[in-house]
């Protein structure tokens, strides 16, 4: 099959399984160049096959030798229709993580319920015992509750009033206004059921419960504040909302865990493309003229860059240079005080007719196709391809 992008708004409909796999070497590539860290050896992601998960497990996997065990929610391909980015990439990072002699299992299903947990603790207890990080790197619009059985919307939205701001269509290039409205109903407390702590907590209890949790567990959940232009849709929006739960629960279960000397951690990152991040209104404007400033200085970072920072230069450490909330901070270049400023004076002036010189909207959009493995650079498009790809250890 030849694969081509078939793009619909902020999704991709179409991947490319060469294009993801060579996007996974590219990562292992980049950890190993960088030398080995001193981190857990035994690892569970949830969330492990895009973007920060994936990053995540590729830097416990290579930077660390770890075995680890991924949990996510793909797609594989049927007849005409390729495997979603996620499922590509899993079967990548196995086949690579077998080949350098490293344990990798998967698990594909909802990380929500109560079935893929029990599944998960079983795995640990037949191959692995006890575990010494969990990365917790979900990113979903919908949760269905395991105890009631309700099906959670998350939404994108200011809270209190309307917002107003500039936005940028980056398939197009056209800057244009968007007006949001403000949550409404029950939109801030749903958004907090999706995307807040509640699930990172009952992962960790289902875990401790299980006794597969080692002495001194590390568990981390990613977050984002960002700029001031992006504050009234996203920190201080229902997304800001969930985040807050999210961080206030890190110290919950850093209290729970105090019997086995285990710490739960929020990593504050960068603002990216992922998926998740071409979703919110707004970001994209601000990601491609924070790119093109953070290219400029020599500061720019992907997924893969952030996280091996983060385990190399805080996690793995005597000095997490914890912030006054008590988190990591691996946004510290996007927010550094030179380069926000920039930003502000680049979004004041950025229209249609200019952000191609002054944002990085190229840089954007070949991010975005990447994530679907198109634009990859050395991967021959042309070429017919077999989507019918397996993950090793999952028998669908
Ligand atoms: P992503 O969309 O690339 O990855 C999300 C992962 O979650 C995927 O592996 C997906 O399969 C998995 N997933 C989603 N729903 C699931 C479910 N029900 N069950 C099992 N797995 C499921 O997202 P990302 O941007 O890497 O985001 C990960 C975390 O990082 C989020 O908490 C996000 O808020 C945070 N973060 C993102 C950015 C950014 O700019 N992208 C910046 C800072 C922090």
């Amino acid at each position: 099959m030849i694969i081509e992008p078939r793009t619909r708004g902020f999704i991709c409909l179409t991947s490319h399984p060469v294009g993801c796999a060579q996007n996974v070497k590219n990562q292992i590539d980049y950890v190993t160049s960088k030398g080995k860290i001193d981190g857990a050896k035994k690892v569970l992601i949830i969330g492990s096959s895009t973007g920060f998960g994936l990053a995540s497990r590729i830097t416990s996997a290579f930077g660390s030798d770890a075995s680890t065990i991924g949990v996510f929610f793909d797609k594989p391909a049927t007849p005409n229709r390729p495997g979603s980015p996620g499922f590509y990439n899993t079967a990548a990072f196995e086949e690579e993580a077998h080949k350098a002699g490293l344990y990798a299992k998967s698990i594909n299903g909802d990380a929500f319920s109560n079935e893929i947990k029990e599944q998960v603790v079983n795995l640990i207890k037949q191959d692995l015992g006890q575990i010494d990080l969990i990365i917790y790197s979900l990113a979903s619009p919908v949760r269905t509750h395991p105890v009631s059985g309700k099906r959670f919307k998350s939404v994108l939205k200011p809270i209190g009033e309307n917002f107003t701001n500039k936005t940028v269509d980056f398939h197009t290039g056209k800057v244009s206004e968007i007006s949001i409205n403000p949550a409404e109903g029950e939109d801030i407390e749903n958004t907090v059921t999706v995307m807040g702590g509640e699930d990172w907590k009952m992962w960790m209890d289902a875990l401790q419960e299980a006794n597969v949790l080692a002495e001194g567990v590390k568990t981390v959940a990613y977050s984002y504040i960002g700029p001031e232009v992006t504050k009234p849709v996203y920190r201080n929006g229902t997304i800001g909302a969930a985040k807050d739960d999210l961080e206030a629960k890190a110290f919950t279960i850093t209290d729970a865990l105090k019997a086995i000397n285990g710490n739960a951690y929020v990593s504050v990152n960068k603002a990216l493309v992922t998926q998740a991040s071409s979703a919110i209104p707004v970001i994209p404007l601000y990601i491609s003229l924070l790119y093109k400033i953070m290219k400029e200085e020599g500061i720019h970072e992907g997924c893969i860059e952030q996280i091996q920072r983060l385990y190399s230069q805080r996690l793995y450490t005597d000095d997490l240079s914890l912030d006054e909330k008590g988190r990591i901070r691996v946004d510290d270049w996007e927010m550094r005080d030179d380069i926000q400023s920039k930003v502000v004076k680049l979004w004041e002036s950025a229209t249609t007719e200019n952000l191609s010189e002054i944002g990085d909207l190229e840089g954007y959009s070949n991010d975005f196709y990447n994530l679907f493995g198109f634009k990859v650079p050395g991967v021959d498009y042309a070429k017919d391809v077999n989507e019918m790809v397996s993950i090793p250890s999952i028998q669908e």
